[in-house]
């Protein structure tokens, strides 16, 4: 049994299950295979996002990574706050235009470490995206980093995070 997913940023086809052999009426089935149809976020704006989530310390912050299927472009939408403590957060959702979507859901952890709570995974249930969260911030050395791909009700292991090396001009 497998996944098979498309959105205008997402090509999946993820494996559920093993066989039975047989003889699919689609054909066969090939790997495994996560496609960011929309190609790797810009690192210049997770640096942005960084910058915007260390203001915020020692509160949680969160930012939307959204694409635009019409002009290829990405964009970052800071979402309405609603509570925000340092291990706490409550945000609203973006309901993007029908162009638009959300590839990646990002919000911070503060100072605290980079790993998906009970929370979050309820949060994050229903959705099609990237979920990021982001740790160690505001500490000595990088921020550290978990992401996963939520797809079909599953959380799927990425091979790496979806951004681009910044480059010095960005
Ligand atoms: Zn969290």
């Amino acid at each position: 049994m497998m996944l098979i997913l498309r959105r205008p940023w997402l090509k999946l086809d993820y494996r559920v299950t093993e066989g039975p052999e047989c003889h699919a009426p689609y054909g066969e089935a090939g790997p495994d295979a996560v496609l960011l149809r929309c190609g790797l976020v810009p690192g210049a704006l997770l640096n942005q996002i960084l910058d915007h989530f260390r203001q915020a310390l020692p509160n949680e912050d969160a930012a939307f990574v959204l694409w635009n299927e019409r002009t290829g472009e990405f964009s970052i939408d800071f979402p309405v706050i609603e509570r925000a403590t340092p291990s706490r957060l409550v945000y609203r959702t973006p309901q993007p235009e029908p162009d638009c979507h959300i590839v990646c859901d990002l919000h911070s952890h503060g100072t605290g470490a980079a790993f998906f709570s009970a929370t979050d995974d309820a949060d994050d249930r229903n959705s099609t995206k990237v979920a990021i969260v982001v740790g160690r911030l505001g500490r000595p050395g990088a921020p550290s980093f978990a992401a996963r791909l939520c797809a079909g009700g599953m959380f799927l292991t990425l091979p790496g995070l979806p951004f681009a090396e910044a480059r010095d001009a960005d």
